[in-house]
């Protein structure tokens, strides 16, 4: 505990007063509002989390997290994208790919880049939201590899 001055008469008071017993200024107390920051703060984080899993569970992609860490580059699919991109091509009739890559093209789309022989690539644009994709002969995009 130390002592402070009451913003009111100057008077020393203790830091923990709610008012000052001088001129019964009513004091704020910095802790408490300090405690309610971190309290406000720990359900701001709560609910960012559930937010965000709510999301992840209704989309059930990897595809719709509203990051754009890899906007323009490609990138290599893990295990369990590998598997995702397998049954969106397959659901689509794309068949013979032995590769992929995938980049996020807009923040809604994504281009998946797949090579059967490992020289020639297609590119196709895919939408999580429609789940539609659209071969692409666009040759703007560089070949991942
Ligand atoms: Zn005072």
């Amino acid at each position: 505990m130390s002592l402070v001055n009451c913003p009111e008469c100057n008077h020393q008071i203790s830091s923990s007063a709610r008012t000052c017993p001088n001129c019964g200024f009513k004091v704020k107390s910095n802790k408490g509002c300090f405690m309610w920051g971190l309290v406000i703060i720990g359900l701001l984080i709560l609910l960012f989390f559930i937010v965000g899993q709510l999301g992840r569970k209704m989309n059930g992609s990897y595809y719709d997290k509203s990051t754009n860490e890899y906007l323009g580059n490609w990138k290599e699919p893990t295990s369990q994208e590998l598997r995702e991109i397998g049954i969106i091509m397959s659901k689509n009739n794309i068949h013979g790919c032995g590769e992929y890559y995938v980049q996020k093209y807009t923040l809604s789309t994504y281009v998946i880049a797949c090579t059967s022989d490992g020289y020639t690539w297609n590119y196709y644009f895919y939408t999580p939201t429609s789940g539609k994709i659209i071969a692409t002969t666009l040759d703007t995009f560089t070949p991942p590899r």
